[in-house]
Order: C-alpha cells, then structure tokens, then sequence
C-alpha cells in the first residue's frame, strides 16, 4: 500500500500514520466494538465539531464506552491533526475502540479504551457531480436495527455500498419495510411538492450533521420541511431525490434505479432493471449559482441559500 504521508494520533502520541501499530487483540478489530466520527474541515477550520462531538459522545454512551477524552481534549487532538496537515481542506477521521482483551464476547473489565486519529486530503464533490448528480439504485435495507449509532462495525455499509458499486451506481437508496431508511454512507433527502422531507430520526437511521443542517436551511428559507416515513413508491415516484454526507456534502441523486429484492418471484426479478426516475440534469432544487457557489432554490429564479460555504461563517457552524 502506499502510505499517505501524514501524522496521525494513538494513545497520546504522534505518529506517521505508516508507523502506527495496535494490536491483534484490539476489541476494534475482533469484534468492531468501537465508535467513529468524519468531520470535514474547510479552509483549515472543522465544521459543526461541537455537532460531531456531541454525537460522539451520545454513540458512545449507547454502547456503554468511556469516552477518553473532554470536548477540550477532542478538540486538542482535531487541532493537532489540522496543523500538522498541508491541506485547505482535510477531513478528520477518529475512532474509538473498547480496547486491547482476551477475546471474550462481554466487555472487559478495565481495559483502556484505543483512541485513533487522522486527517487526510478533502477533495470535496467536483462541478460536475454536482451538475451531473449522481446514479443510485434501491436495495432491501439488511443492516441493524440500531443504525443510529455510528459504529465502527460497517459491514452492512460496505456490502450495501458494494452492491451500489455492482449496479454502476455511486450510492444505495435503502428501504426497510417498504419505507425509506438512508444511504450506505448518507442521508437522504426526497422533494415533493417543494417540501423536503426526510426519514424520521430514529433507531433505523444515522442522524447526519448535516441532517440538522438541511433542517434549518429549511426553516431559514421558509421551505416546507417535513420529517416522516416515506414509502418507497413515493421516493420513486419523487420531484427531486439528494443525499448529504460529511465528504458528498449535499449531492442530487438525478438516476435511481429499482432493484428488485433477491427473494422476489422470477418473474419481477427479470424486470429488475426498471427506471424508478432518470433526470437528465441536476433538478432544480439543488443548482449551480454562476460564482460556482452550491445553492439551495425552490424556484430556480429564486436562490434562498447557499448549502455549503466554503468558509463556514460564524452564524452557518
Ligand atoms: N447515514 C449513514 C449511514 C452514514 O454513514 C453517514 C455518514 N457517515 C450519514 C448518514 C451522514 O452523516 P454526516 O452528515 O454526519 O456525514
């Protein structure tokens, strides 16, 4: 593998992320038994880490792990991350695990926790993706019933990501019991009748940062915003479907592609290549301002707020 060149933090030290090492017996590694964070950071400043932080720190009372470090802490380590970083634009990665153990399914009794930490180049979404929007195809969602935990277990995500990947797709539109959940890696957002709804924030959904972010967009532009279970007829037959994340930002989905599930009758799985809706451009919601800025608008003529400065100011983080 080529290594990045860059320094990382474990355990209180600093390192270069080619020499860092931690153990077989890591509780991250045997079980993925630990929490994470992504949080992007713009022109060298992290955005909404205090929303990161406190989702930290709700994730990992969730499963019962200490949090090693004070807010002060975490946002020493975010700051040493950043200065020892050459880019504008970086985002952190940290993860948390319940520690080094003899293999036992139950937690260990006074085991220090791992912390890990790293910063790597933000290339954040091209022009054209965000002109172009991306492809996306439905699948059954066959994760955990406690996706609201941001768990370093991620193979449901890896194998749903895969499964978009499979198709020629960039991202996954999952559904549970016939209702909208999220993305592999991402919320989603669907527009009908200029309302922006999204699933509701509850055990069977990842609470993006930038979930609340669409949230107040929202209510700052007086655009309707509704939070509900929504069925998958009613996303396929949607105005405009986009996805936010920490590294896609906030992405029109301009293809989705119906899957049918791999338990259905033959003969709907034949037809499994149906065209839930295709756009031939980024929809109207989302736009392109000309000084390359990322819009939302309601109306097109009408642009009522940028999504995603490129500096976050005060009054926007
Ligand atoms: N849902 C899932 C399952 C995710 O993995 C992510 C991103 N990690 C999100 C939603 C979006 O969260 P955020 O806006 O904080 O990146």
């Amino acid at each position: 593998m080529d290594w990045p060149q860059s320094t990382c933090y474990l355990n209180g030290e600093w390192l270069p992320l080619a020499e860092a090492k931690i153990s077989v017996l890591d509780r991250g590694f045997i079980f993925g038994d630990g929490i994470y964070e992504v949080v992007p950071v713009y022109f060298r400043k992290p955005f909404r880490l205090d929303h990161h932080l406190a989702r930290f720190e709700r994730s990992t009372r969730e499963i019962g792990l200490a949090n090693p470090l004070d807010r002060a802490g975490w946002r020493a380590v975010v700051d040493g991350l950043i200065d020892r970083c050459v880019d504008q634009n970086q985002f952190i990665y940290w993860q948390v695990t319940r520690g080094v153990a003899k293999r036992d399914f139950a937690f260990p009794a006074g085991t220090p926790p791992t912390v890990f930490a790293m910063s790597s180049p933000f290339t954040r979404p091209s022009r054209e993706q965000r002109e172009q929007g991306l492809r996306a195809v439905t699948r059954a969602d066959e994760r955990w019933l406690r996706c609201d935990i941001k768990s370093v277990s991620l193979l449901g995500a890896v194998l749903a990501r895969q499964f978009a990947a499979e198709h020629h797709a960039d991202e996954v539109v999952q559904f549970r019991d016939g209702s909208l959940t999220e993305g592999s890696s991402s919320n989603m957002w669907v527009v009908r009748n200029d309302t922006v709804i999204g699933a509701p924030r509850d055990r069977l959904i990842l609470e993006g940062i930038r979930y609340g972010f669409v949230a107040e967009l929202c209510d700052r532009t007086g655009t309707q915003f509704e939070v509900r279970r929504l069925r998958q007829e009613e996303v396929e037959g949607c105005d405009e479907l986009m996805l936010t994340s920490a590294t896609r930002e906030i992405l029109p989905i301009v293809s989705l592609e119906k899957i049918q599930n791999r338990d259905e009758p033959d003969d709907n799985r034949r037809k499994r290549s149906q065209s839930a809706f295709t756009h031939d451009r980024a929809p109207r919601f989302l736009r392109q301002t000309p000084n390359n800025k990322n819009i939302v608008s309601n109306t097109g003529t009408r642009p009522i707020l940028m999504t995603f400065r490129t500096v976050p100011s005060r009054s926007m983080s």
